[in-house]
């Protein structure tokens, strides 16, 4: 169930006799689910009062009632394994509590924050792999006896890609500085992790498809990586928040309505 509305998860965790939590669900889209040796796992402690009522736990994944399902068929990052991941009647200590009972949403929400710098991260490498290897080809490639780099329409595009290419990595950057104000003065950086992933991972996504065009029908050859880019670059608008969810924060956050 949960997804964008982070906090509409069905996973419970309920006490035994012994003070024990005793959890039960299942969560879709768990990268590294079937390789992790230990797992954060967010679930309800106390249903009906939303947010609130959300606790986080260390679950170690050999201890019996977890159970990791088949590993996702994706479009793209098939490097890494992606899976359901299943709760039954999973006993957790009560030690392995992360933090207070009903504080588990706050901690997920922190989390998010530092993960969408390194998704932005993630979408700059993409970037610049792109942009490299276009610059390379347009040198290389010729037509109409010229490297297809004297082209105009292909200048245009290297200059587009070089300006948003700079621009996702000053933001990235901006937004890493950001982090580690926050950890000393205390503050938030949300927006600046927000901004970060959206536009790094929307300039992932042009510059990839750009790169694939530069490179004509080799940029659709799986002899050359621009195929994978491409594939790999639109998982950076979706997980960590999609787009419209890092709209929402960074308009939020903007003009302080909701
Ligand atoms: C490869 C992969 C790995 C993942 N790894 C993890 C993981 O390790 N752990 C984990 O917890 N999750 C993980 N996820 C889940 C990921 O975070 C979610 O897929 C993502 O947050 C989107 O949620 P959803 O898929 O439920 O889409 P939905 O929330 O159903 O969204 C569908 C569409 O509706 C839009 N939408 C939703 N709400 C609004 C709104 N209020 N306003 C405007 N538009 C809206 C969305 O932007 C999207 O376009 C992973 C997903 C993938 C694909």
């Amino acid at each position: 169930q949960s997804g964008s509305d982070a906090s509409a998860m069905h996973t419970q965790a309920t006490r035994n006799a012994d003070g024990d939590w005793v959890i039960n669900g299942k969560k879709s889209w768990i990268t590294s689910g079937s390789v992790a040796r230990y797992i954060i796992l967010f679930a309800i402690t106390t249903p009906g009062i939303g947010a609130k009522g959300i606790s986080a736990f260390i679950i170690d994944t050999r201890r019996p009632g977890f159970h990791a399902g088949k590993i996702e068929p994706k479009l793209g990052i098939r490097a890494s394994a992606t899976c359901e991941i299943e709760f039954h009647d999973y006993v957790c200590p009560a030690a392995d509590m992360l933090g207070a009972q009903g504080k588990g949403f706050g901690i997920a929400m922190g989390v998010l924050d530092a993960g969408r710098i390194g998704i932005a991260s993630q979408a700059v490498g993409l970037c610049r792999a792109a942009y490299e290897a276009s610059i390379a080809y347009v040198r290389e490639r010729k037509a109409f006896g010229h490297a297809i780099g004297s082209f105009q329409m292909i200048q245009a595009k290297i200059a587009d890609m070089k300006c948003r290419l700079d621009a996702a990595q000053m933001l990235t950057l901006r937004a890493a500085f950001a982090k580690g104000e926050a950890e000393r003065t205390g503050g938030r950086f949300s927006t600046e992790a927000a901004v970060a992933k959206l536009y790094a991972s929307e300039a992932a996504m042009w510059i990839t498809h750009q790169a694939v065009q530069i490179h004509g029908g080799m940029g659709y050859s799986k002899e050359m990586p621009l195929e994978r880019y491409f594939r790999d670059a639109k998982i950076t608008e979706i997980y960590e928040g999609t787009s419209e969810i890092q709209r929402i924060v960074i308009a939020r956050n903007e003009t302080g309505l909701r």
